[in-house]
């Protein structure tokens, strides 16, 4: 095993992914050189993948993919007394500027000058070696694996949605669509929060099975589209569905305190808005839908609070380590796939088709570090 080279595993074009040696990267007084063990897919590396875009982010250069993602601590810089080599960390992967407006009012996830892996023009985290600001690394408690490390960043996306934005409290009841992995997250923030009712939403029966195992008090499948009916209508249908079946109301204690779109379809933000109580809060993770119709009379005469969510920021990511330490979020039975680093492009296509050849559904799939075995789960 030679730990002096970086093999690297990039994105050079669409759908088109090879590996390459690139140079071991230099670190800074205040930063560290971690050797990534463990890396999970995300849809946006997917979509990067298939579309070379996401908005106004172009992959106009090779670039190396990867951001959820844990390693060990392998060299630190003169400054750094946070951090040792040897130190397992999950490394939240979006380095600020740290001067901006954005920045020092504390909503530092809004830095326009961020430096996010894998977001073009940057390169991520799958290779051997990831260069980080040090205080970008957070210490894993030893009964923690790096898998679990790695989790922490979409963890940290629900955290930041559901804890920071929404700021529930105990007692609360939550309604959340899209049952894919931050979906799953939010669910599972919201019982360890202390939600009162966590009801799924999604339009794929497994999922909800999943969820209902998970961290789901109750679970609702949408109905078909009737013909004629436009997706407003529908979406206004659907939420009568929903107050019917799951005994929801507009006030008091059976009301919807919370609602989150993790989806990013049209009809679910509509029904979110439709299904929240008077001035209840909706917050918007899910990237689908660029535009939408909104029921604005709606929104208004409820006194709606509306929020989107990107990413997370000041003290996610402490409360995500803090929360699967203390055994309240348990990130295991998500991990569904493990790959070795050269099946990179395997755990892409598995990501990508939903499924395994055998047919198992993909929550979410890990890739090891080079020599590091997918079966390695210290
Ligand atoms: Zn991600
Ligand atoms: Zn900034």
């Amino acid at each position: 095993m030679s730990t002096t080279n970086n093999p690297s595993f990039v994105l050079r074009a669409i759908e088109d992914v090879v590996f390459e040696e690139r140079p071991i990267p230099e670190i800074k007084d205040d930063e560290a050189l971690v050797e990534v063990k463990k890396t999970g897919i995300c849809g946006s590396d997917v979509h990067y993948l298939v579309h070379g875009r996401i908005g106004q982010f172009i992959v106009e250069k090779p670039m190396v993919l990867g951001h959820e993602s844990a390693g060990i601590v392998s060299k630190v810089g003169k400054k750094v007394k946070t951090l040792k080599v040897g130190d397992r960390v999950a490394m939240e992967p979006g380095e600020t500027c740290r001067s901006c407006e954005d920045c020092k009012r504390g909503r530092y996830e809004l830095c326009p000058d961020m430096i996010f892996a894998a977001t073009p023009p940057y390169d991520g985290t799958l290779a051997r070696y990831y260069r980080i600001p040090a205080d970008l690394c957070y210490k894993l408690p030893d009964h923690l694996t790096l898998e679990d490390g790695a989790m922490m960043e979409p963890l940290s996306v629900a955290i930041h949605s559901v804890a920071n934005l929404a700021g529930l409290r105990a007692n609360q009841s939550v309604v959340i669509f899209g049952a894919g992995p931050v979906g799953l997250l939010c669910m599972a923030v919201a019982k360890a929060l202390g939600a009162s009712r966590v009801i799924a939403v999604d339009i794929v029966p497994s999922r909800l099975e999943f969820a209902k195992g998970y961290a789901a008090t109750e679970t609702y499948v949408p109905p078909k589209f009737q013909e004629g009916e436009t997706k407003i209508q529908y979406s206004e249908r659907n939420a009568n569905l929903m107050k019917t079946q799951l005994g929801i109301e507009e006030r008091g204690p059976k009301a919807i305190d919370l609602v989150l779109d993790a989806s990013g379809a049209e009809v679910s933000i509509q029904t979110a808005l439709f299904i929240a109580r008077q001035g209840g809060t909706v917050v918007q993770v899910g990237m689908g839908a660029p535009e939408i119709v909104v029921p604005i009379t709606t929104l208004l005469t409820k006194e709606l609070t509306v929020k989107g969510s990107f990413r997370y920021g000041p003290g996610d990511y402490e409360l995500a380590v803090a929360l699967v330490s203390q055994g309240k979020v348990d990130l295991k039975p998500l991990v569904t796939h493990r790959f070795a680093f050269e099946d990179a492009k395997e755990a892409f296509q598995t990501t990508r088709a939903g499924k395994s050849p055998d047919g198992k559904p993909v929550i979410k799939a890990v890739i090891s570090g080079p020599d590091v075995s997918p079966h390695d789960l210290s």
